[in-house]
């Protein structure tokens, strides 16, 4: 691995770009702490928390000493710095884009690069949690979940993500067909066309929590206490 000291000039133009050292800048619109799917390449574990480069704030020092980021420092590597750092190994590894374990398999399974998923379907694509037969895999993105996709060696349905009740809703293409490989690659259109039709339903639904202030899909919300189901959770705990 090749390290290089940037001279002071060149320093001084990385930090200006990213914030000073009292503003975090643009390093805090990422999530901090243990990253969700960012499975490490050196051991498997998913432990990786972000690498913050460049000179840290206080707040920064406080959240590495929490274990929330890690701090990589003032050196910068020609190719571009690594995102993560695993630990459980020590490892600092991935580049800002990868796919997560997740993505990179839905992208298996339909057959095309990560670049052509992320085209056509968007990112942040993780595993439905709900079991489902039938041979598809299904893989939901948004928060909360918006579209979900169900896939099987390069053939693949669009829909709703499933709730707690009834069948899915709003499948793509209708009537038991299955998109192809062909379609995403070449026919991207429509089938970027339905997952923004099916996403934008599934928003409209949304319920805003009085108490949280952010969006909730209707099955976590309770229409009785009007609330979302993580704050019912704190509420009913301080009921007691
Ligand atoms: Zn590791
Ligand atoms: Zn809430």
């Amino acid at each position: 691995m090749s390290f290089r000291f940037l001279s002071v000039a060149a320093a001084t133009l990385r930090l200006r770009r990213h914030g000073t050292a009292g503003d975090t800048g643009s390093c805090m619109s990422r999530s901090v702490g243990i990253q969700a799917g960012r499975v490490c390449p050196g051991c498997g574990r998913e432990e990786s928390v972000p690498i913050v480069w460049g000179l840290p704030s206080s707040d920064l020092f406080a959240l590495a000493e929490r274990g929330l980021v890690s701090l990589g420092g003032c050196l910068f590597e020609p190719g571009g710095n690594p995102e993560w750092a695993c630990g459980a190994c020590g490892l600092s590894w991935g580049r800002e884009g990868d796919p997560t374990a997740d993505e990179q398999a839905l992208a298996d399974l339909l057959g095309v690069g990560w670049p052509d998923v992320v085209r056509v379907l968007g990112a942040g694509w993780r595993r439905e949690d709900a079991c489902e037969s039938g041979g598809l895999q299904w893989f939901v993105s948004g928060e909360p979940a918006q579209v979900a996709v169900g896939v099987e060696a390069g053939r693949f349905v669009l829909a709703r993500p499933l709730v707690d009740w009834g069948a899915r809703q709003d499948v793509f293409p209708p009537d038991g067909h299955r998109f192809t490989r062909e379609d995403l690659q070449w026919f991207s259109a429509e089938v970027t066309t339905a997952a923004e039709r099916i996403a934008s339903r599934r928003r409209r639904s949304f319920r805003w929590c009085p108490t949280c202030r952010r969006p909730c899909a209707p099955e976590a919300f309770d229409r009785t206490e009007g609330m979302c189901a993580s704050c019912l959770a704190v509420h009913e705990r301080f009921d007691q």
